[in-house]
């Protein structure tokens, strides 16, 4: 598409600027700008790719997918079947196992990133977005490197996830506790290498919290995991097939509740009684609590035998923390050498997008529900904020690139128009785009 167009508006812009403090660089993009290159992000990038529209995908971090190259723990594999962790149009390689590791899906990621050609512009953290009525257009501003970036577009897609800030809560006698030893959050957290022959807190009782134990278990560690909520704790595989799977395909023929049902009665045959162990099981059921309030059951991987053998501990709420001690709500008092919090993350949605309408301000989630929540007013999408990992990510990114698609090619026309009577006057600029 011709889109001559751009220069002029990047010298008007220039000019409205003057004065200011400007930015250094004003970049008018001709399809949409993507803030986050996670798999949603690329997902969506290549579905429009797939249509022939090219985008601009800004990172903050220096690499594709920073959530799983920077932020997990090494044995960390998929939580679910691959098949359930797939982005659009390319499947995982055939002799992937079920379960792929971490290092398998980086990989998977970016050889699906050089598939489609698809280059973020790295090292650039978006600080706002805002729609501006005059220009009927976005106006987004990064920060990078070489200082700040306006990009100015038609289509504004948020792809920073669901985990894009750490959940860190603070408890009374933190500062006195880290002075004497370790608290990091899981994001930090490697290897339970680093903890062998130690005692460690682990405080969250999520999937990660759950595999932190195992791990640290594994390393000659002697964890302790802070239960203070009911969880649901399921085996990770039933029936000779993944819990996960059995879930959807029975979902599609019964009620919620009766497969509800139906998993914590086989749940209970395999593992046994959970609340005997400490773990309370929620009121709902665990998929009607997960549709409900997005909490996602624990898929046990092998935490439960050691929970059952006594090598994990289970532990009531934190009521405050002193040197190398941490006082428990039942007051029972024990020495810890290092606490990982396993306590979640954020979405950063409203530090960076200044819009009230499609996000809440509150926990930067859609305020429309599932399946409704992709699409906003003005051009802006939100891809991967479906509480439904990565296929939630990927029905998204589909909806989103035909979305776009209908719009670019009714616009098509127009700019043709347009690019026509421009082009005499102005060359082509570039900002880059994938
Ligand atoms: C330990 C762990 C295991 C998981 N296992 C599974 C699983 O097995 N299956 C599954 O479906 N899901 C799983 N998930 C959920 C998983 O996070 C998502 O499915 C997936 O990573 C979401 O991709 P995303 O692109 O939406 O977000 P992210 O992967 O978080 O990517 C968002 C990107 O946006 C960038 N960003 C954030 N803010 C800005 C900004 N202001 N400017 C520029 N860039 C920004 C970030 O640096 C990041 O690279 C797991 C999550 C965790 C934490």
């Amino acid at each position: 598409m011709d889109f001559c167009w751009k220069r002029e508006m990047e010298g008007k812009l220039a000019h409205d600027h003057r004065g200011m403090t400007s930015p250094r660089r004003i970049c008018v993009v001709t399809g949409p700008v993507i803030v986050g290159a996670g798999p949603s992000g690329l997902a969506t990038a290549a579905c429009l790719k797939e249509r022939g529209i090219t985008s601009v995908l800004l990172e903050r971090s220096n690499c594709i997918a920073s959530l799983w190259q920077l932020k997990t723990y090494d044995r960390l594999h998929l939580h679910l079947p691959k098949q359930f962790c797939e982005l659009p149009i390319i499947p995982f390689p055939g002799d992937f196992p079920t379960y792929p590791t971490k290092q398998q899906f980086i990989e998977y990621l970016e050889d699906y990133a050089r598939r489609f050609d698809i280059k973020p512009e790295f090292n650039q953290t978006v600080e706002s977005a805002a729609f501006d009525e005059n220009l009927g257009m976005w106006r987004v501003t990064s920060v990078g490197e070489e200082g700040t970036t306006e990009y100015v577009c038609r289509w504004l897609v948020a792809a920073t996830g669901e985990n894009a800030e750490p959940v860190v809560p603070r408890f009374e006698g933190m500062d006195k506790f880290a002075a004497a030893g370790v608290v990091k959050h899981t994001c930090h957290y490697k290897t339970g290498g680093d903890f062998a022959g130690k005692r460690v807190l682990v405080v969250g009782c999520g999937n990660s919290g759950m595999e932190v134990c195992l791990d640290l278990c594994n390393f000659g560690a002697q964890p302790s995991l802070v239960v203070r909520d009911a969880v649901h704790v399921l085996p990770r595989e039933m029936l000779g097939t993944s819990t996960f799977g059995l879930s959807m395909f029975l979902l599609k023929w019964l009620p919620i509740r009766l497969v509800d049902r139906f998993l914590l009665v086989v749940s209970r045959f395999i593992l046994g009684d959970t609340t005997l162990l400490g773990l309370n099981r929620p009121r709902l059921g665990p998929l009607e609590l997960k549709n409900i309030s997005g909490k996602t059951p624990v898929l046990d991987v092998g935490t439960l035998a050691k929970i059952k053998t006594g090598d994990i501990k289970v532990c009531s709420g934190i009521r405050r923390l002193k040197r190398h001690e941490v006082e428990f709500d039942n007051g029972k008092t024990e020495r810890f050498d290092a606490i990982i919090l396993a306590t979640g993350y954020k979405s950063n949605v409203p530090s960076w997008l200044k819009e009230n309408k499609m996000f809440s301000k509150k926990d930067g989630f859609p305020i429309q529900e599932f399946p409704e929540g992709w699409r906003g007013e003005c051009g802006l999408y939100a891809v991967g904020f479906t509480k439904r990992g990565i296929s939630g990510a990927s029905m998204d990114a589909k909806r989103i690139a035909e979305d776009i698609h209908k719009c670019w090619k009714q616009d098509e026309q127009l700019q043709c128009k347009l690019g026509k009577r421009m082009k005499r006057k102005f060359s082509e600029s570039d900002c880059g785009g994938n």
